[in-house]
């Protein structure tokens, strides 16, 4: 070996230490001899894979009639290696492909080279000028249609109609009286933790509908003071607890679901703004007794999500209620809460029997995949200036 006195420095500390680890770990395939040019490619790809690179074919040259005796070869490259050469200098265009290109000038080479029963593999360069390439598993995106959200047990809506003129957020009687201390629930015997909890992911969800343009409707339950919307069944049932507290007694938030008391009224959180209507309405659906499905019918929604509280009860109703007037009605699972974790569950059960008997259930991930796809594909072919505004 060759060796310059020049580059001799003895006071510098071991080659070893400066080499770091993945340099170590690229180690090059076995000089080897194989059967067939099938098999050595089929090695020489597993090495790679396994050591972090990735080999591919520069090029190969077979015999042919002209020149029979010649070696087939196969010369292969890592792929962080190679250059574009352009034909016809370097134009703008050349010179982007390089900047944007993901190939590097790794230097490592191998040749191949074999005769029908023998070919031999021959290290031309074992160098690369990169660490391993960890391979990330392939993330396979769900098959959704534009204007859909991936739900069970259909994506929704059924029609692929996912758009701020067909579609609306429903916030569904998130108020102190239902997830407040000293409201209404509580006096029935309810901890508040799992009404309260949905609170932040509600307020996500609530900024995205509302900065993609989309209609949201707030629903609250209560009954006039004078309690004229109060059946006697139901200020019996309400009563019914160790408390013996129910609709329009006193309480710390004032009478316990009543129109226009502190307990009544929306939670600040996710109060609504001006231009989003408010539905009161004195039962558990939003339909009954109420101008909701008027409200709806005019603005052309025909396509409800549904969240807030509690899930068995009024976002169920109301579910049942939209379904049954013809609505498509997803309900966003970990958007909504029930007193009792089986009954939520119990609840979303029966929605998916039968094909979706009441409507779909999805999650508020699938939801916002859904918005940024909205916003991504749709708006920008529909409204360009909408979609500026958006991502401002
Ligand atoms: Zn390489």
């Amino acid at each position: 070996m060759a060796t310059d006195t020049t580059d001799l420095n003895m006071d510098a500390p071991s080659d070893l230490q400066d080499i770091p680890d993945s340099d170590i770990q690229l180690l090059p395939p076995p000089e080897a001899t194989y059967p067939d040019k099938t098999s050595l490619l089929a090695a020489v790809h597993a090495h790679g894979k396994a050591h972090g690179y990735r080999v591919v074919v520069k090029s190969s040259s077979t015999p042919n009639d002209q020149k029979p005796g010649r070696t087939s070869k196969v010369w292969l490259r890592c792929d962080r290696g190679g250059q574009y050469r352009p034909r016809n200098g370097l134009t703008e265009e050349t010179r982007k492909r390089r900047r944007t290109s993901r190939l590097t000038d790794c230097p490592f080479s191998l040749l191949a080279a074999g005769t029908p029963g023998f070919w031999t593999l021959t290290i031309t360069d074992p160098r690369h000028n990169h660490g391993p390439v960890i391979e990330r598993p392939k993330v396979i995106p769900p098959k959704l249609k534009k204007g859909q959200i991936a739900a069970q047990p259909y994506d929704w809506p059924h029609d692929a109609t996912f758009t701020p003129f067909t579609t609306a957020l429903v916030i569904i009687d998130m108020q102190k009286d239902f997830c407040a201390p000293g409201g209404y629930l509580e006096f029935q015997g309810h901890d508040i933790s799992a009404t309260r909890a949905i609170v932040p992911k509600l307020q996500r969800l609530l900024q995205s509908f509302r900065s993609a343009g989309f209609a949201i409707y707030h629903t609250r339950e209560g009954h006039r003071p004078d309690l004229s919307t109060l059946s006697s069944r139901e200020n019996y049932r309400s009563h019914n607890n160790s408390s013996a507290l129910g609709i329009g007694s006193p309480g710390p938030l004032g009478r316990l679901l009543i129109r226009g008391e502190v307990g009544h009224d929306t939670i600040d959180e996710l109060y609504p703004l001006p231009g989003e209507p408010v539905i009161d309405k004195p039962g558990r659906g939003a339909f009954a007794h109420t101008d909701f499905e008027l409200i709806l019918r005019n603005k052309g929604i025909k396509n409800l999500l549904l969240t807030g509280v509690t899930t068995d009860v009024c976002v169920s109703t109301t579910m049942r209620e939209a379904n049954d007037r013809g609505f498509d009605c997803v309900v966003v699972e970990d958007a909504c809460a029930a007193t009792e974790p089986s009954l939520h569950s119990s609840t979303l059960d029966s929605i998916k029997m039968e094909g979706g008997i009441f409507g779909s259930v999805t999650t508020i991930n699938d939801v916002m995949q859904a918005l940024e796809n909205f916003k991504t594909v749709t708006v920008k072919k529909l409204a360009p200036q909408m979609a500026a505004q958006m991502s401002a």
